[in-house]
């Protein structure tokens, strides 16, 4: 057992740099702590960084799958003014699901669905409000069971089924219904159908239409918050990797890396969790995430389309969205020039997740062609990048391998986990940076505030937050 810790840390090493890392070493620096921020990668932000290509054309940049900044947070949200100013940008989202040579609004409304639904589509989906009227099924735990129960089997056969196997590669009966919950910005079925009488409501409330985008792609925040952190005394040691911690009398006394022991009296962690439970003795824990690659690549116009996001439903293609990123910011192409991004679910050791990008994309084309995109436009040139741990897979009992983690790393009072692989929660990055500045409340206060971080924005059926943009 170790003693209760009476003082705030004296030096804090804080593991990754990405948007939960950053912001809790900037909450501990205003503390006045002395801070270390350990990143593996060369490159800061982690999933929130953004990467610039050299084309033949220009610069091209690109996330890691395009983000957008939104929050009800007015806080965090002048945090990311003041570091921005200017070139912090308003664009609005227009997101579509593409089925079966149609287009769809995402998320789906009702007017949308009736113009352009197939007249088969649209009598299952009113067969389902009608039995759905007559005897509510009980929403199960699964996600296939849950997203059937919520919408019906004709609409989750068409809309949920497929995408939702290629996304996670795994049947959605094995995924836990809290991904469905807390993620699918749809209303229920009958709610829909209420929307049809006169005066029925006015849309789901919860949607973010709205968001903030830096000019130069969304990884500027964290260029720009790791900047700060250095010129207010930060040691930011990128390229260099984490591998197991040290224990001492109150905890863990240093952070083993790659380069050599950090000496340290604190440590907030946003690090995978499966990965921090293997590097504190515990053995694997059962939890797996979810990997994506991303195919970058250049066109000769300036405009492909009006869509923020296309979700790209039919099993021709293995990937899930494709995304324009000048439809976030002007800049992120030449000009004169535009590019796309697509998104393809797969994990380390697959063949989709080996192999050459040219010739992925050489595979992809037909798909791309049947959408519309004028594939002649192609510039042939293709930028591939990989995040091995995108998303957690929340398969059915991964609530309890997630508790026992925690239980385990608990046995040392001042190490706290945050952030979205920390916590192994598919969270935003707004929440992932509030959880930064809690982990950072935590060590300066020397409150145990873990059962509250791991859990925060938590709350079943919030799915976006209403953005303050
Ligand atoms: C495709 C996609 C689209 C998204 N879109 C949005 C969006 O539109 N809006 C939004 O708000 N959020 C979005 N997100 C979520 C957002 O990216 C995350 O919430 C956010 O990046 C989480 O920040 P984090 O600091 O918790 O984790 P990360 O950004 O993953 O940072 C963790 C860091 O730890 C480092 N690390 C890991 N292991 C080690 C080690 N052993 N040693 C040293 N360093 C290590 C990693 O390199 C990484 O830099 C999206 C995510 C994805 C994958």
């Amino acid at each position: 057992m170790h003693a209760a810790r009476d003082t705030r840390p004296a030096h804090v090493a804080v593991l990754g740099a990405g948007p939960a890392g950053l912001t809790a070493a900037w909450e501990l620096l205003r503390a006045g702590i002395r801070v270390t921020v350990v990143e593996r990668r060369a490159a800061l932000g982690g999933l929130g960084g953004t990467t610039a290509w050299e084309g033949k054309d220009g610069t091209y940049r690109f996330d890691f799958g395009g983000h957008r900044f939104i929050t009800a947070n007015r806080d965090l949200m002048q945090l990311v003014d003041d570091l921005l100013g200017d070139d912090l940008l308003t664009a609005e989202r227009h997101s579509v699901i593409r089925f079966r040579g149609r287009t769809y609004d995402y998320p789906l409304s009702l007017g949308n669905l009736l113009r352009n639904a197939p007249p088969g589509l649209l009598a299952g989906a009113a067969r389902d409000v009608l039995a759905m009227s007559l005897k509510r099924p009980e929403p199960g735990h699964d996600f296939a069971s849950w997203t059937t129960a919520m919408f019906g089997p004709t609409l989750y056969r068409t809309f949920f089924a497929g995408y939702t196997q290629k996304l996670w590669g795994v049947p959605p009966e094995m995924l836990s219904a809290d991904w469905a919950e807390q993620r699918i910005s749809l209303m229920d079925l009958r709610e829909v159908a209420r929307l049809l009488l006169p005066g029925g409501g006015r849309g789901p409330r919860t949607y973010a239409r709205r968001y903030r985008y830096p000019r130069h792609g969304f990884g500027v925040i964290f260029e720009r918050l790791a900047r700060r952190l250095e010129r207010e005394g930060a040691t930011l040691a990128t390229g260099t990797r984490v591998t197991g911690l040290a224990e001492g009398e109150a905890g863990v006394c240093a952070v083993l890396t790659d380069r050599g022991p950090i000496p340290c009296d604190g440590v907030i962690s946003t690090l995978p969790l499966p990965q921090m439970q293997e590097m504190a003795g515990g053995g694997p824990s059962g939890l797996r995430f979810r990997g994506l690659r991303f195919l970058n690549f250049p066109m000769r116009m300036e405009n492909v389309s009006p869509y923020t996001w296309q979700y790209l439903s039919d099993d021709t293609l293995p990937a899930t969205r494709l995304q324009e990123p000048r439809r976030r910011s002007p800049e992120m192409a030449p000009p004169g020039m535009t590019s796309l991004m697509l998104e393809i679910p797969c994990d380390p050791g697959q063949p989709l997740w080996s192999g050459d990008d040219h010739a992925l994309m050489d595979r992809m084309k037909p798909g791309l062609a049947a959408l519309g995109i004028d594939m002649r436009r192609w510039t042939g040139e293709v930028w591939g990048a990989r995040a091995a741990q995108a998303y957690p897979l929340m398969t059915l009992g991964y609530a309890e391998d997630r508790a026992r983690a925690f239980a385990h790393l608990a046995r040392w009072p001042n190490l706290v986990q945050c952030g979205r692989q920390g916590v192994f929660r598919y969270i935003f990055t707004d929440t992932a940076m509030e959880m930064g500045q809690m982990a950072a409340a935590m060590l300066i206060s020397g409150r145990d505030m873990r059962a509250q971080i791991h859990d925060h924005r938590n709350e079943r059926n919030v799915i976006e937050a209403q953005s303050i943009a």
